[in-house]
């Protein structure tokens, strides 16, 4: 018989199992890369590329998320990333126009300094507009944005500007596109899983003070993360090493 709860508990089956194909299927692309061997950036480069199919591939399933170009509430809160992110982030610095690259290193020490002081919470409640902004609102690294950016839609314009406005408010909710959401977490945790595997430091960190030492001293921070060391000695750490999120 198909009454409200089962047909309830029949759609919770489907994402579940869905989401089990997705990360199946991304787990073993991940090994595959992991056995190339990559280095961390090319095998997050290739993850990135994988997820931007996804993301098309998801193209027209549930409700169309409201996130568009210059629309920026959420790149103002607190960002954490791997340290290949890290890594990736850094290399998109270094091909932006001289006078944009300078500007954005900028920002990042200011943000990093900014941040130090704060606790996550105070931080995640602090409105930080992020290094990478552009003028026209727009993220000026779009291509090489970290797995939480990727993450992350909106089904409503309004829910972002009252989460904005009013950073304190805890209530605040922002409602997603639920197959998307399964879709795109299930892909991460394929990618994660084969990284906590492997030797690398899979800690993540604040994107503003990781960036700010991979800036200063790339070749360091890189050493030590082939080496299956922390990457980062400063840097604020928000996930410790060989957690699954
Ligand atoms: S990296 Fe790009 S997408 Fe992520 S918070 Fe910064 S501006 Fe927004």
């Amino acid at each position: 018989m198909t009454d409200e709860k089962s047909v309830v508990a029949d759609k919770d089956v489907q994402a579940e199992k869905f989401g089990l194909e997705v990360m199946v299927d991304e787990y073993a692309c991940a090994v595959a890369d992991q056995q190339a061997p990559p280095t961390g950036v090319e095998a997050t480069r290739r993850f990135y590329k994988r997820y931007a199919l996804r993301q098309e591939a998801m193209a027209g399933v549930g409700e169309e998320p409201a996130c568009g170009k210059g629309c920026s509430y959420c790149c103002h809160t607190r960002v954490s990333a791997p340290a290949q992110e890290v890594f990736v982030l850094a290399d998109a610095i270094g091909r932006l126009p001289p006078e944009r690259a300078a500007e954005v290193r900028a920002r990042v020490s200011a943000n990093a300094a900014r941040a130090e002081g704060m606790d996550a919470a105070t931080h995640s409640r602090t409105p930080m507009p992020c290094a990478f902004l552009d003028e026209q609102g727009a993220c000026s690294v779009y291509d090489d944005r970290p797995s939480n950016c990727r993450r992350y839609h909106s089904l409503s314009k309004a829910d972002c500007e009252k989460s904005f406005s009013r950073p304190e408010d805890l209530t605040s909710r922002i409602r997603l596109n639920t197959s998307l959401l399964v879709a795109n977490v299930s892909s991460y945790l394929g990618y994660r899983k084969v990284l906590v595997e492997s030797a690398v430091d899979t800690s993540f960190f604040e994107l503003n003070s990781a960036l700010r030492e991979a800036l200063a001293d790339p070749e360091a921070c890189r050493e030590r993360f082939d080496a299956g060391q922390p990457a980062f000695t400063d840097a604020t750490v928000c996930v410790p090493n060989g957690t699954m999120i």
